[in-house]
């Protein structure tokens, strides 16, 4: 096993206007990104980092420019003092009814239609119908087809892959399901369906990869089926990366060549092998790389959060790690370019069914699939159903100690906002404050705690309960 290098994510850059980090300037350095040299292996080049420019100090002309901190008493009658609401997030019915609609059926059928071209090989043939990876590739491209309900935009990005100077040709399957334009950027939903067994380079012998990677193929086309019943705000590109198993190439060519702008892209959410077995807790392993405070760890608490409101029973266990230890798949290929993305895995792996024949579609637990497949359901359906993303609020202190003004543009899409101060270092959201629409923009919160360090971020909420995601965290100290 090869030991892929960690990548670090840089803390989230402070708000230049806290009087607390004027006070305390040391903190402006806190946005600063630490850099990890990186190793060479066999398979990956040397990576290049995205490197945020760090927050510039804040000068003496700027500092004395500032207005003078507000008292309570002196705030304008715009502005609402501790808000309450209840506009919160909450089940949706109509995505509790798309939930409802994932069929077992169908992940079942999925995955042994997977399993009968018998390998799914990089190197097996590609020019039989019933047999190996060309027909694997053909049939996904098809049931995309299929279940997109005249919907789907279905495209092969095909592409040559030399490996040791064995030259051969693979091709993605790429499925865009188009908002409404009301949102820009999309999300991605991932999944590699090419098989191995235990010598990488046979592409003859039996590699019928049901947990890795039908399972995550199917939870896959099974999103694409339910979300294309109906018309979102925003964009949701489903990829099938091919060999994903000699290093990542899939994805890889795809952010090389087909990314359009990864600007755009609001977070990636990766399946491989989450079929789960009988017996094994009804959990996820969700891998995101710190510190708490990282993009990817901001959308792990958010698919936690989303779970929690629509799966209340299966557990989100979030890992502090970029991937399972020496292991690796294509969500690593967007962390290495600055794209917020996740890993999902089943709670506990088989290792005597990896990679080898033993890898059948009678071992898995469909149920625990289709699980699987609605908490990722629940969380696209909020990103790309709710209004979108805000940009963090503009900070003001105030002259009272542990309160603050926050400023936002209100979306017309929103009905409400809710925010998060998070205690810097607390793994989940703490307890939520609620602005209703019609009061916010501006709005006091008065009664925080002066000696702590939150990370502050909002989100945007519909009537009907759908959250957006929150905006990058800012760490204040009020
Ligand atoms: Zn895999």
């Amino acid at each position: 096993m090869r030991d892929w290098p960690p990548v670090t994510w840089p803390a989230p850059i402070s708000h230049p206007q806290i009087f607390s980090l004027l006070r305390r300037p040391s903190l402006v350095f806190i946005g600063l990104l630490v850099l990890t040299s990186v190793a060479c292996s066999l398979l990956q080049g040397p990576q290049q980092p995205i490197i945020p420019s760090p927050p510039a100090p804040v000068s003496q002309e700027a500092q004395d420019s500032q207005a003078a901190p507000l008292a309570l008493e002196a705030l304008p009658e715009s502005v609402a003092i501790n808000p309450v609401s209840n506009v919160v997030p909450r089940q949706d019915p109509e995505i509790q009814s798309l939930l409802d609609a994932v069929s077992q059926q169908q992940l079942v059928a999925y995955v042994q239609t997977l399993e009968s071209f018998g390998t799914r090989s990089t190197f097996s043939v590609m020019d039989r119908s019933d047999f190996g990876v060309g027909a694997a590739r053909l049939w996904v491209y098809n049931e995309f087809l299929r279940v997109g309900n005249g919907r789907l935009q279905v495209e092969f990005d095909s592409f040559p892959l030399d490996l040791g100077g064995l030259v051969t040709d693979q091709q993605n399957v790429v499925a865009t399901l188009r908002g409404n334009g009301s949102v820009p950027g999309a999300v991605l939903v991932t999944a590699h369906y090419d098989s191995r067994t235990l010598n990488p380079n046979d592409g003859v012998s039996r590699a019928p990869g049901a947990d890795d990677n039908a399972s995550g193929v199917a939870a896959m086309l099974e999103m694409a089926r339910v979300l294309s019943s109906q018309t979102w705000n925003q964009d949701v590109i489903f990829i099938a990366f091919a060999a994903e198993e000699q290093g990542r190439h899939g994805s890889r060519h795809y952010i090389t060549n087909r990314l359009p702008d990864s600007a755009g892209v609001d977070g990636v959410l990766n399946m491989d092998i989450v079929g789960g077995r009988p017996g094994i807790p009804q959990s996820v392993r969700v891998f995101s790389p710190g510190p708490d405070t990282s993009l990817p760890r901001q959308l792990a608490r958010y698919l936690d959060f989303v779970g929690g409101l629509y799966l209340p029973t299966f557990d989100v266990i979030t890992v502090d790690a970029v991937d399972r230890e020496g292991r690796y798949s294509d969500h690593m290929t967007f962390l290495d370019v600055g794209i917020p993305a996740l890993r999902l895995t089943e709670s506990v792996e088989d290792p005597n069914r990896n990679h080898n024949a033993l890898d059948t579609s009678d071992a898995l637990d469909y149920n625990y699939l289709r699980q699987v497949t609605q908490l990722n359901l629940a969380v696209v359906a909020n990103m790309i159903g709710a209004p979108p993303q805000p940009a963090p609020p503009t900070v003001s202190p105030m002259a009272n100690s542990g309160a603050v003004i926050l400023t936002w543009p209100v979306d017309v899409l929103a009905d409400g906002y809710v925010l998060s101060f998070r205690p810097v270092g607390a793994m989940d959201y703490a307890p939520f404050r609620f602005v209703a629409a019609d009061q916010a923009g501006q709005v006091a919160i008065t009664d925080l705690d002066a000696g702590t360090t939150y990370a502050l971020s909002l989100a945007a909420l519909t009537a009907n309960g759908r959250i957006s995601l929150f905006s990058p965290e800012i760490l204040i100290q009020p």
